[in-house]
């Protein structure tokens, strides 16, 4: 039995389109990972090196840091395997290291597979500020990253809030050596993030998403869809209270809703 109960092997059902405001991103790694994989003679034809092994996503939580990983993995027809470094490292000594070699050795035998290791951070501490087991650890990551021969399938991305407590051996060549920076939502963005988190929901005429979008500075992506559902959870206590009532209220998100979800939520 595995240690790691969520690090599962999925196909995850993640688009592109389901992500608002982080085009960039996704055509740096598409020539990152995906133009490399398809055509494989333009590398020698440049005297490149094959590819990059991996690649670190940073930034503020709740950015769409995991949700990017999983539409690569689905738009580049790749299995998808998560762990969390926060669950890897509460194992006993010794543990954690065969969790690592376990989920290289399952990728391998999932190929073509992305290996997504969030909160990063937490097992790859810079090795000087740590005890001995966490030294094993990021010892044990850095051998299987090096085992790992680019193109062959593998593909590694983590995720960390904090890259400046990462142990700098981690983002040499050879490891993660693409840094990719996913900051907060624009306005642009936070207006987008709205519609994908409402697009299922019957929303009133009076809702303005430029508003809300102008109002939500400084939000993560999950801020606003925190919002979206509060507020399709005061749509409902009002329709009900409403139908109990003998009123007749359509079943509509009225920016009300929106506003009383927005006063409520605290960044
Ligand atoms: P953490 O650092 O906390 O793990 P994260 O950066 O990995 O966060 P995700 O887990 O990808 O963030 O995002 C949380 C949720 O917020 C997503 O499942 C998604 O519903 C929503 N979200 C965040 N950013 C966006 C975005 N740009 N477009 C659409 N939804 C978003």
């Amino acid at each position: 039995p595995s240690v790691l109960q969520d690090s599962v092997i999925q196909v995850p059902k993640v688009r592109w389109a389901d992500i608002a405001g982080l085009e960039h991103v996704q055509q740096e790694l598409e020539s990152i990972i995906i133009r490399p994989l398809k055509s494989p003679e333009n590398n020698v034809m440049f005297g490149a090196p094959p590819s990059r092994k991996g690649i670190l996503l940073y930034g503020p939580p709740g950015c769409a840091k995991t949700l990017i990983a999983q539409a690569m993995a689905t738009e580049s027809n790749q299995n998808f395997l998560a762990v969390k470094g926060s669950e890897l490292i509460k194992m006993y000594v010794g543990e954690s290291e065969r969790a690592i070699r376990d989920v290289f050795r399952r990728a391998r035998a999932a190929k073509p597979c992305i290996i997504f290791f969030d909160e990063i951070d937490s097992i790859g501490k810079s090795r000087k500020d740590s005890q001995d087991s966490g030294l094993n650890v990021v010892t044990t990551l850095l051998n299987e990253m090096d085992g790992i021969e680019a193109l062959k399938e593998v593909f590694i991305m983590g995720a960390t809030n904090r890259p400046d407590i990462l142990d700098s051996a981690l983002t040499r060549p050879g490891r993660f050596d693409a840094h990719i920076h996913i900051g907060l939502p624009t306005g642009e963005a936070r207006k987008q993030i709205f519609e994908i988190h409402t697009r299922k929901s019957p929303l009133a005429q009076d809702v303005d998403l430029d508003v809300l979008a102008a109002k939500t500075e400084g939000n993560s992506g999950a801020d606003i869809k925190g919002m979206c559902s509060v507020a399709v959870e005061k749509a409902i206590a009002d329709y009900t209270q409403a139908r109990d009532a003998g009123l007749n209220s359509p079943p509509e998100i009225r920016m009300e809703h929106f506003e009383r979800s927005l006063k409520k939520h605290v960044p």
